[in-house]
């Protein structure tokens, strides 16, 4: 009857999605506009495309086009590296001993090791097609920024990178792939702008955030000509460019007729997650189907689950616009021994108006059980996971050692975002047994709510 199921369920090129699927079409409750964080009034596409390529800004905008055309040049560039396989992690449910069908979507086969490129060779396409000189962003890291001068060398554009600092002194091979690929990457905070001076003057010594980070990269590229900033996870564009992610799931699982019951993603800025349930979001708002969604985060910074949904600042600097999201405050920096990535202090406007409206579920979860996952996973599937990818994982086996006690035989789709061979020394101290688990205090999080914009 059912035919059976390889271990890995590719698509031809001809399969591939063709269409970026936006899931903002069929939200009745769009997600809340970007402010200006002088007037906030809604962010104008004139005002966005100061600092965003044009044709982002509309992808930004758009709430209402279901489908956009994914551009000959991107797909071609995506028959490198796509499709990814969707994998059925038959060794693990045999470890297991669980009756649940596990699968996993795995975005790792590429050099910058991650589901990043997916959506930087989107934008710098757009870049490239605007006549511009080149892009500025940050990396935390490093994922983003690999993607990104990998997807910038291909369309001969200049890439401006501002590492956190403490990534680029830990991260030395991170920064050199990057180089190799063109980049050029500076420490954040630096002496280079205006900003970074203004912080290191106030915090002198600091190594740096993500918030800097952006603060700087859009400094420069507001106030260089030809040039634009570019930002890997959040943002409503980089849910669009990631979709490619679900549609192929999606139709690899369609191949085989198998429908999941759970889809579970790991969740930062919520980038890969939007992406990988997009299509089965959009069934689900349509009251086609129904799927139990659940986002995952670490417990040391905990968007969903202890965050609050409210208009934020996405930066240290306060330069870029306010967005409504699950935030824990933009001052908020998780604990310095924090390994696992995914430490954005807020979250995708799109997957928190998603979650408020009660159509996903939230998760958190500690780093070293993260990390025990991760080993289970790696000794059983051959793959070395990323760090951040782990906590979908960690999930995937609560999920499937649940199904053992019940003997439920759930589908459980989850995504594996990348490879941690640049997080070894993260391994190194949960094997030395010097890794802890750090969650922030009710206190801690209060002192951040603190510095929240007053939006009315
Ligand atoms: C950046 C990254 C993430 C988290 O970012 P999202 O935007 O939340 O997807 C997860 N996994 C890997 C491997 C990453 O590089």
């Amino acid at each position: 009857m059912s035919k059976e199921i390889p271990y890995k369920i590719y698509l031809t090129e001809e399969e591939m999605p063709k269409e970026w699927y936006n899931v903002r079409a069929d939200m009745k409750n769009k997600p809340a506009p970007l402010l200006n964080p002088g007037t906030l009034k809604p962010m104008t596409a004139e005002e966005l495309s100061a600092v965003f390529c044009d044709e982002l800004v509309k992808q930004e905008l758009d709430d209402t086009t279901r489908f956009i055309e994914i551009p000959e040049e991107i797909r071609n560039f995506y028959k490198m590296y796509r499709p990814s396989p969707l994998v059925r992690a038959y060794c693990l449910e045999k470890k297991l001993g669980t009756p649940a069908k596990i699968y996993y979507k795995f975005e790792g086969n590429n050099t910058s090791g991650s589901h990043k490129l997916n959506s930087a060779i989107a934008q710098a396409y757009y870049a490239k097609k605007q006549g511009l000189k080149g892009v500025t962003t940050e990396t935390g890291a490093g994922q983003w920024g690999t993607a990104l001068s990998m997807a910038c060398s291909y369309f001969e554009l200049d890439c401006k990178v501002f590492m956190v600092k403490v990534s680029y002194e830990q991260k030395p091979f991170r920064r050199e792939v990057m180089r190799t690929y063109g980049a050029s990457v500076t420490p954040s905070p630096s002496e280079t702008t205006n900003i970074g001076k203004k912080i290191l003057a106030a915090h002198p010594g600091t190594t740096g955030s993500l918030g800097c980070a952006i603060s700087e990269a859009v400094e420069v590229a507001t106030s260089t000509p030809g040039y634009r900033y570019v930002l890997g996870s959040v943002l409503n564009q980089v849910l669009l460019h990631q979709s490619v992610i679900g549609l192929e799931a999606k139709a690899a699982l369609d191949k085989y007729g198998i429908k999941p019951d759970v889809i579970i993603g790991c969740a930062g800025g919520g980038s890969n997650l939007g992406g990988l349930i997009a299509p089965f979001m959009g069934e689900k708002l349509r009251g086609e189907a129904d799927y139990q969604i659940i986002a995952i985060e670490p417990a040391s910074c905990p968007s969903f689950t202890r965050g609050k949904y409210a208009y934020d600042f996405c930066d240290t600097g306060m330069v870029c616009p306010l967005s409504k999201m699950y935030t824990l405050g933009s001052d908020f920096i998780p604990a310095p021994n924090h390994a696992g990535g995914l430490r954005y202090h807020g979250m995708s406007t799109t997957l928190s108006q998603l979650y408020d409206d009660g159509l996903m579920e939230a998760r958190s979860v500690k780093q070293t059980e993260v990390f025990e996952a991760a080993e289970t996973f790696a000794r059983v599937e051959g793959i070395l996971p990323a760090p951040e990818s782990s906590h979908a994982i960690k999930a995937a086996i609560d999920e499937a050692m649940k199904c053992k006690e019940t003997g439920e035989e759930k589908t459980i789709v989850f995504g594996l975002t990348g490879t941690g061979y640049f997080d070894l020394v993260a391994y190194e101290k949960f094997h030395d047994g010097l890794m802890e688990d750090y969650v922030p205090t009710d206190a801690e999080l209060e002192a951040s709510w603190a510095k929240l914009p007053k939006v009315e």
